[in-house]
Parts: structure tokens; sequence; C-alpha cells
């Protein structure tokens, strides 16, 4: 049973996108059988993937709002070890083409259904918003995955994420649950990363993730060369924090 997992803050810049490719990369690097699914019009999963998002001839908006079928969109053998299912700027068009849409909000879901078996982990890497697209991923995934920083407004937005996702659980998604949260960016040294640790353990409990990632420039780097760190500096922190994160989550959730 493959196991989908929507990577989801719809607060920008707090490594969503990073850790999508470098979580696939993990575990693909552990054997398992990643497809990596980019939902944001920016397209910086395909590009961090190795993907040229300007040379596409088809993307994630073909299966959402046309005739195409993913297994036919899906690039596979990528030298980062894993499968995508590419997107680029056509998912601007995503919000209002989907209006017209049959059950607009299980669009990517229905799509996902014919594929999802050759995969052990499919990961979503989503906007940075709360729209459409957003909803299509929380609508397909099994589980919530949710990148932040340790900063002063960390949990700011936290509340209309969680309620969406509450939304989304009682109407199409009984199943879906919050998966992990992921603690990016992280410096353990100052204190106000004391503090808000403190604030998510109160808050989330259990589901806050014992995996951190530390700012590493080579996490940054990794990116303008098409490549998941854990293969442009496979040594780095960054990449042996992903790794120590990939199996935290085989674990958790037994994948
Ligand atoms: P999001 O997808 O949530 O908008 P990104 O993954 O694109 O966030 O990350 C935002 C920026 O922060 C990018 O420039 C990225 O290279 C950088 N970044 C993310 N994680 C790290 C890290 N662990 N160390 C250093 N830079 C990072
Ligand atoms: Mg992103």
């Amino acid at each position: 049973m493959s196991q989908i997992i929507a990577l989801t803050n719809q607060k920008g810049g707090v490594g969503k996108t990073t850790s999508a490719v470098n979580l696939a990369a993990s575990l693909a690097a552990l054997d398992r059988r990643v497809l990596l699914v980019d939902l944001d019009p920016q397209g910086h999963a395909s590009m961090g993937s190795g993907i040229d998002k300007h040379a596409l001839e088809a993307s994630v908006l073909d299966v959402l709002v046309g005739d195409a079928q993913a297994k036919d969109i899906i690039v596979s053998k990528l030298p980062a070890g894993f499968d995508v299912l590419p997107g680029n700027g056509d998912l601007t068009a995503a919000e209002v083409e989907l209006l017209d849409a049959e059950h607009p909000q299980s669009r990517l879901s229905f799509a996902l259904k014919g594929v999802a078996a050759n995969y052990d982990v499919v990961l979503i890497d989503c906007p940075p918003s709360l729209n459409m697209l957003t909803v299509n991923a929380l609508t397909a995934a099994d589980g919530v995955l949710i990148p932040l920083q340790c900063e002063f407004y960390a949990l700011e937005g936290l509340s209309a994420l969680l309620d969406t996702v509450e939304q989304i659980k009682e109407s199409v998604n009984p199943q879906l649950a919050v998966s992990g949260i992921l603690r990016t960016m992280y410096d353990k040294r100052t204190s106000l990363t004391r503090e808000v640790d403190k604030q998510l353990r109160d808050y989330f409990g259990d589901a806050l993730l014992k995996a951190t990632i530390p700012r590493n420039i080579k996490v940054a780097e990794a990116p303008s060369h098409g490549m998941p760190v854990t293969k442009y500096a496979r040594l780095s922190r960054g990449s042996q924090a992903y790794r120590v994160l990939a199996k935290e989550l085989i674990k958790r959730l037994s994948l």
C-alpha cells in the first residue's frame, strides 16, 4: 500500500520544496519507490529534481484539468533516484480552470489512483497558499507533513492550516492525519528556538518530529545544480539530516 503525504504550509520559504526533494531522494536511497508531485506553479521541486520546467510538453495541470493520464506525464529514471509528476507556471491557470471541472477538489486524488500502486510513497509539494491546488493535495493525501521554521511567527497561520485539514477530513477524506511537524533551518542554540520548541511540543505533542533540519549552505546550493543535497553533498549536515528524517518517517508511518 502506498502512502500519499502532502508537504503543506501556506507560508512561503519554510522549506516545503527543499524538504520534498530531499526527503524524496533520501527515501529512494533507502530503497523506497518514490513519486514526487510538483503542485507549485514555481516548479522548483521539478527543477531541484533535475527537470527543466521550461521544456515540459505537459505537466500535472494536464492531469488536473485535461484528459492526460498521470502515467504519461511522469518523468522517470531521473539521476535523483525518484520519479516526478512535474509542474510549472502553467499551474497558475489551475485555480480558474478547476472552477469548471467536475469534483474540482478531487482531481489529483482521481489522477493518482492509477499510479500510486507503483510507489511506496507519494510526496506532494504544495504551493504557499491554501488554494484549490492545496485542497487537491489534502484530498488526495493520507497525511500532512508541515515544515516550519522556529521563528517568532512560526505558529501564525497554523490554525488556519489545521482548520483546513479538519474540514477536508470531515468532508471528503476521513483518513487524513497530521503525519508530522518538521523543524527546518533549525538552530537549537538560540533562546527563541527553545521557546518555540516548547510551544510546538505543548501544542503538537507526538506529532513534532524528532529529526530537525539545520540551516546548511549545501542544502541551499543543491537546487542550482538540479540535484538533491543527498547527491550534491552526500556528507553534508543537511544531507545527513534528511536521511535521519527519512528513517524516522519510515518507522513512524511504516513506509
Ligand atoms: P518553500 O517551498 O516552503 O517556499 P523552500 O524549500 O523553497 O521553501 O526554501 C526557501 C529558501 O530557503 C530557499 O532558498 C532554500 O534554498 C532555503 N533553504 C531551505 N532549507 C534550507 C536549509 N536547511 N538550509 C539552508 N537553506 C535552506
Ligand atoms: Mg516551495
